[in-house]
């Protein structure tokens, strides 16, 4: 053969598989295909080509190994072990948990309820990706490039892409061809809104005001925020949180203990701040909580069995039907420990119904007249309980309400009913995700949760560690951080004074404000923030839109759509098998993608198995254990 043909020889028995997204999610991916071609060996040589936006590979943006030490995890480092437990087994030979890891390779004596830094994870994370690169099986090659994906094309039966690099406007057609696509693309960049827009000319039109869309690099974007002017903060959750120690502690300030009485004190160093003024729709801050060893994670009202009474395979409404149960839920939990720590000390482990229980609660409450009922609805929104505020500022109600939630955080699910109650939602969460994934609500009431509701229960279960708690009550003390203006304000763009002020309805006072921060994590709505490469994608025709519909109802929460094996869907309807989705574009037809959960929503495993076979041709000698009917329509390209 001469040169050129030996060439073309080789390239036709190379076959490629694109990730898109190096983050931990893609490198699930990864983990698992290399695991499956080991056990399954392809009889020609595979690439796996993973492309990720920086070289943050393994740790992808959100745990950048570069970050500040104050950005902590926001679940404890026993949650997480990046290795699949499934077989096959990962092609690396010590695949250690994050625990194991840190005590190994950090020489960190940690418990598996202690939180890590997000830095630390990144080291876990980039290191496990290091591990399966060098440990790729025989036949088996990586490549790992940097830059943006901003479009994916048919190209001879096969997928070609066009790739910007950093810092380059341009964008480059690839050469290559792939066989395989997975989509780990994670969560989009800020939204490039019309408020957004409206805020950034506000800001480039008045020296004194500035507008912050995104908080993340947060040890840089923070630069040019002046000492002793003050900010506002659109947005109460985690990502608040990051804002507020980048502001704070980022710009030279200090927490101090007091060894006696152990209370935090904030020491300024000059450079933040004079004052930070979160707000929110709800104005309410996440509940704290502290992670402890529990034995038996299930409930006693949502359960599968509870469910067995709704008719199979209608649609379910959350309120109605759900609701009812974790309610249930929540009030066992909440008295459960209250009774307990009055002395009875069964708790409420010897009723029978829930009647019963009811009759104990009356009982309990002749008894102890002095004790607070509990009610879930107040316990999702405090501001339910109107008089709770009476005569006090917005601001002393959310600390002392605060004050309140760290203290039961500290002591903890066993021994506060308040802890208590806030664990229902995360011991939920599984078998909602199955009730909730592929339109299993009608429309109607998948909107009005993913809307309203959604918001309620993570801000009571999903809150940031103790250690960052104490950080903001210490600086709601010191009176950096002021509530005041946290519920729901307008927000006025003055000119007169050049800055941003927020009016604030309850107290009818305006609050003005030089720094505009958002801090929100964007949503992925491919309707209306897609990004160049799911618009691309979307305007092929190569994916379309999931939409939840049920008679004359319909509703687009703007997920990708997707098989029940995450493959795409197409604008025709067909399943591709050659293209999948991962992770956070598949919210809303999948549930709780935000983690590093490698069992929830886990699609790698099947598409690794599928690539694997096809690759071993071993795809017809035996039937894919989870092939099923909807797939029957498959596009061969
Ligand atoms: C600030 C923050 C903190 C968090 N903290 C926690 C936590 O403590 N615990 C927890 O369980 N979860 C946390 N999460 C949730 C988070 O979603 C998951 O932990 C995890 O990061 C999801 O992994 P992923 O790979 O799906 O997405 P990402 O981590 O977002 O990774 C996606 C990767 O794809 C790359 N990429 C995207 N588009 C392209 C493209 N077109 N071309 C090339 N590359 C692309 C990005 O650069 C990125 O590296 C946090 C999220 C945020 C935003």
């Amino acid at each position: 053969m001469i040169d050129g043909q030996i060439k073309m020889a080789e390239q036709k028995t190379i076959r490629k598989v694109a990730i898109i997204g190096g983050g931990p999610k893609g490198i699930y991916g990864f983990e698992r295909l290399a695991a499956w071609l080991k056990v399954c060996p392809p009889s020609e040589k595979i690439e796996i080509h993973i492309f990720n936006r920086s070289d943050s590979f393994g740790a992808g943006e959100n745990y950048r190994t570069d970050q500040p030490s104050y950005l902590l995890m926001n679940n404890p480092v026993g949650d997480v072990n990046m290795w699949s437990e499934e077989k096959p087994l990962p092609v690396v030979q010590n695949p250690l948990s994050l625990p194991e890891w840190l005590c190994r390779f950090a020489g960190m004596n940690i418990s598996n309820n202690d939180y890590a830094t997000r830095a630390m994870a990144g080291r876990y994370l980039s290191h496990g990706f290091n591990e399966i690169a060098s440990s790729l099986p025989e036949n088996v090659e990586g490549k790992y490039i940097v830059g943006e994906v901003v479009d994916i094309y048919k190209n001879t039966g096969k997928y070609s892409l066009s790739l910007k690099a950093i810092d380059d406007k341009k964008y480059r057609h690839q050469a290559d061809r792939y066989d395989h696509v997975l989509l780990a693309t994670g969560h989009p960049k800020h939204s490039n809104k019309k408020q957004s827009r409206l805020f950034k000319s506000f800001a480039d039109n008045h020296q004194k005001a500035g507008f912050i869309p995104f908080v993340y690099p947060a040890e840089t974007v923070f630069s040019d925020v002046p000492p002793n002017c003050t900010v506002g903060i659109k947005g109460i959750g985690l990502t608040f949180v990051d804002a507020v120690l980048a502001l704070t502690e980022g710009k030279g300030g200090r927490f101090s203990r007091d060894e006696i009485s152990g209370r935090l004190t904030y020491i300024r160093s000059g450079d933040e701040p004079k004052v930070i003024y979160p707000f929110s729709r709800s104005g309410l801050p996440m509940i704290p909580r502290k992670s402890v060893t529990i034995k038996n994670n299930e409930l006693k009202y949502f359960t599968r069995s509870a469910l067995q009474k709704f008719e199979p395979g209608k649609k379910l409404n959350f309120e109605e039907q759900i609701w009812p149960l974790l309610k249930q839920d929540m009030i066992y939990a909440y008295y459960h420990i209250a009774l307990k720590n009055s002395g009875y000390t069964e708790g409420l482990s010897g009723c029978e119904s829930f009647e019963e229980i009811e009759r104990y609660i009356e009982e309990f409450h002749k008894k102890n007249p002095s004790e607070l009922r509990f009610d879930p609805n107040t316990f999702l929104d405090p501001f339910h309980a109107s008089e709770i505020q009476k005569g006090k500022s917005h601001h002393q109600f959310i600390e002392a309400l605060y004050s309140e939630y760290l203290q039961e955080a500290r002591k903890g699910e066993l021994r506060s009913p308040l802890a208590a109650v806030t664990a229902v939602w995360r011991k939920a969460s599984s078998l909602f995700c199955e009730l909730y994934s592929f339109g299993g609500l009608t429309p109607e009431s998948q909107q009005s949760f993913d809307h309203l509701i959604r918001g309620k229960l993570n801000r009571v279960t999903f809150g940031p560690p103790v250690e960052n708690a104490e950080k903001l009550y210490s600086l709601m003390e010191s009176g950096i951080l002021n509530f005041d203006a946290a519920r729901n304000p307008d927000l006025v763009l003055d000119k007169e004074s050049g800055s941003y002020i927020l009016q604030s309805r309850p107290n009818n006072t305006g609050y003005p404000v030089h720094f505009l921060v958002d801090a929100r994590i964007p949503k992925v709505t491919l309707a209306d923030n897609p990004g160049p490469l799911f618009r691309n994608l979307i305007n092929r025709g190569l994916i379309s839109l999931y939409e939840n519909s049920s008679g004359n109802e319909a509703y687009r929460p703007g997920a990708v759509n997707i098989s029940r094996q995450g493959f795409v869907i197409d604008k025709n309807g067909t399943v591709n098998r050659r293209i999948a989705v991962t992770g956070t574009p598949t919210e809303g037809i999948t549930f709780d993608n935000d983690t590093l959960s490698r069992d929830r929503n886990n699609f790698v495993d099947g598409w690794a198995e599928y690539i694997s076979r096809e690759y071993a041709n071993i795809a017809s000698m035996v039937n894919l254990p989870y092939q099923s009917s909807d797939e029957s329509s498959m596009n061969h390209l």
